[in-house]
């Protein structure tokens, strides 16, 4: 098992946590839920894997197992998983093939608030489930065993920082900025190495793990391509101001600056040609289908396309969910409090940015099956 950085989301029910402040991935995953159903319909091979009515022995079932890879607490892998199941028992029936068991892994760091996810289970699911903790840089499940794996918003998380970031001799030296947004080409090499790492980790582990014919769904944020800035989406935007904050508490005295020099984060934004190249060079997948989608589009559809983020503390509370524990565990508990409240009112001042920020293409959709 590959040694790995674990920083959940923020668990439990309380005002800062991921199940109340994950609206920006439950649009993100919404936004794409219409492609995975005719991924499924089109592409999975339900001939392999499920049972023909008339199959011999009256109680046969087939089981399809379904893993969500970096699930968090909920409640959007629920969701996601449960129109996973949808589309698998609408494709059944529509091939007279006998409704299959479900079995759904639900996979996150050991550190991840399991508990929440359990009991927030829903009370009326049809399908059994379990929670696997451990990376997914590492081996999760045996050979073959799963016919379908999503994993939406949790591939950007690298399994540590690029070192060579905090080595003041080295090109990718990165003080005074904590991420590659605004930072020399160095620094964004470096991020671009480990996630090409960290990939090859990634889809090796998936290919022992999924049987042949078995499908991937990957969703992640990304840059639409190379010539797009990443200060120009929102993303970018984000870890510019909070650097900034950073910046601003050190200036203040409240943190040094040797300890803003020495934070770096761990997410990197691929672009769709990077990851078909790592596809390719894996080579145990075929991509049945790539797409760049906004994923904001859901939220607009739902609310006549008005609404625009950071122009109140959303977004603050939204990153907050996500990354207070990286930022505590480096500059301490006491100081999160300042941190976001800083970072919240620089998302208020520069509100015309996000505005105006690329959102289109900032979502990658990747379906993947698993070759013979
Ligand atoms: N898929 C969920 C959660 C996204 S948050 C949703 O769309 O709402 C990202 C999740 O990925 C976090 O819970 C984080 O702990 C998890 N994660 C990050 N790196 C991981 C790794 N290497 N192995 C397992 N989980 C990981």
């Amino acid at each position: 098992m590959a040694a790995v950085e674990s920083y959940p989301m923020k668990g439990g029910d309380g005002s800062f946590s991921y199940t109340k402040n994950s609206t920006f991935q439950k649009s993100a995953s919404s936004a794409v839920q219409g492609l995975i159903c005719s991924a499924i319909t089109e592409k999975f091979d339900a001939m392999n894997f499920l049972l023909p009515i008339t199959a011999t022995t009256p109680s046969a079932t087939a089981t399809i197992r379904l893993a969500d890879l970096g699930c968090s607490v909920g409640p959007n892998t629920f969701t996601a998983m449960q129109n996973v199941m949808d589309t698998i028992e609408t494709k059944a029936k529509s091939l007279s093939f006998k409704n299959p068991q479900f079995q759904v892994f639900f996979n996150d760091h050991a550190g991840n608030d399991f508990n929440t996810l359990f009991t927030s289970l829903p009370f009326d699911r049809a399908y059994f489930s379990a929670g696997v903790p451990g990376s997914f840089y590492g081996r999760l499940f045996p050979d073959s065993s799963l016919h379908f794996i999503h994993s939406s918003y949790s591939l950007q998380w690298l399994s540590k920082e690029p070192k060579e970031l905090l080595n003041k001799e080295s090109e990718a030296w990165n003080g005074g900025r904590i991420h590659y947004t605004s930072a020399p080409r160095g620094v964004e090499d470096a991020y671009a190495r480990q996630f090409s790492e960290d990939m090859e980790l990634f889809l090796g582990e998936r290919a022992r793990e999924l049987v042949v014919g078995g499908m991937m769904v990957l969703i992640m944020p990304c840059i639409p391509d190379e010539t797009v800035a990443h200060s120009q989406v929102p993303a970018g935007i984000m870890f510019d101001l909070l650097g900034a904050s950073l910046v601003d508490m050190a200036e203040a005295g409240v943190i040094s600056q040797e300890q803003v020099d020495s934070f770096n984060l761990p997410i990197y934004g691929v672009s769709p040609m990077e990851m078909q190249s790592l596809v390719k060079k894996n080579g145990r997948f075929s991509i049945e289908r790539m797409e760049l989608t906004d994923p904001t589009s859901a939220r607009k559809n739902n609310e006549g396309g008005s609404k625009t983020t950071g122009d109140d503390n959303t977004i603050a509370n939204h990153l907050r969910a996500g990354m207070e524990g990286i930022f505590s565990k480096h500059f301490g508990v006491e100081k999160i409090d300042e941190l976001f409240d800083r970072f919240s009112k620089k998302t208020i001042e520069f509100s015309d940015k996000f505005k105006s920020s690329i959102k289109q293409g900032t979502q990658l959709f990747i379906v993947l099956v698993k070759k013979n």
